[in-house]
């Protein structure tokens, strides 16, 4: 983050990624299918090599059993053992360097895989990796019987904020917050950037009345900051947060449903004058 905010302290890092668009991530399959299929020739040949070393070394005995001349025998073995050894090392040393370009496909992979997962601007989880999330626990909470419990949480007047300091120190605060989350969320949560100014934290193991706590105490602790612009020393105040709770329902209740119920939850707390957490 740059410490742009006096208060931030940020202990998260996210920069602004490269997204990897679809046509990148179709480049690297193919490019690592053309070194794959270019080890299998070289493998190909490499085994066409050793037959034909074994068949000239076969040739060359039956020469010496019919009792031809010694010397030129091993000259031309020893020739032949040369060329086979300079050949075998080329081949190991392509073989290294194609495997050294598929390791590096491979990490791009993951690289990309992981930011079609992330938020650009905040590097949290984004939508689609949080409706994996969902699904992933809701399932282990039907399973287990264990209470799951999630919140949404909605910066209060954010349109206001950005009308009066502008977007880009707008796009500052959503970083913020999300550093805030993030570093809550630890281990233990799960928080994703659900929208513009909106996240959803994930309380796997909490009922709705102990994850209503752990939001509250995150709410209280950002709303207890005055956020001032380092270069500028310009003071943007308070900035606070409203969610809404949804616990879980043991029975067969969607996703979707549960969004739903966190989603009127925090339309009320908005109602009751926002700054606030309520309990759906
Ligand atoms: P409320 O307290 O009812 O939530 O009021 P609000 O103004 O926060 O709510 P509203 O949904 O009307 O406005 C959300 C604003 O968030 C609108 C948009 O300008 C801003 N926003 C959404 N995404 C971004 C973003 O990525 N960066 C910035 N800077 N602003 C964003
Ligand atoms: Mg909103
Ligand atoms: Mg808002």
């Amino acid at each position: 983050m740059g410490g742009l905010f006096a208060a931030s302290a940020a202990a998260f890092t996210a920069e602004r990624s490269v997204e990897l668009s679809a046509a990148d991530l179709h480049g690297m399959v193919a490019e690592a299918e053309a070194r794959l299929s270019e080890v299998r020739n070289l493998v190909g040949r490499s085994h066409t090599d050793t037959r034909e070393y074994g068949r000239a070394l076969a040739s060359n005995a039956a020469d010496l059993e019919a009792g031809a001349p010694v010397q030129p025998v091993v000259d031309a073995l020893i020739a032949l053992t040369r060329s086979m050894i300079s050949r075998t090392s080329g081949v190991e040393e392509q073989l290294h360097a194609a495997s050294d370009e598929i390791r590096q496909l491979r990490e791009s992979l993951t690289e990309a895989q992981d930011q079609a997962n992330r938020d650009a601007l905040t590097g949290l989880p984004n939508r689609r990796a949080l409706d994996a999330q969902l699904a992933i626990a809701s399932e282990a909470a039907r399973t287990s019987g264990r209470p799951f419990s999630i919140a949404i949480c909605d910066i209060d007047h954010f349109k206001a904020f950005n009308d009066r300091f502008g977007h880009q120190i707008g796009d500052e605060v959503i970083k913020l917050v999300a550093a805030s989350l993030a570093r809550d969320a630890g281990e233990r949560l799960f928080a994703a950037r659900y929208g513009g100014e909106e996240f959803v934290v994930l309380f796997e193991g909490l009922d709705a009345a102990a994850a209503g706590r752990e939001v509250d105490r995150i709410r209280a602790t950002i709303g207890a900051r005055s956020l001032r612009v380092n270069a500028t020393g310009q003071t943007l105040g308070r900035l606070t947060f409203s969610a809404g709770i949804a616990q879980h329902d043991i029975g067969d209740e969607s996703v979707s449903a549960m969004l739903k119920r966190a989603d009127v939850a925090l339309y009320e707390a908005k109602r009751a004058g926002r700054d606030r957490v309520i309990v759906g």
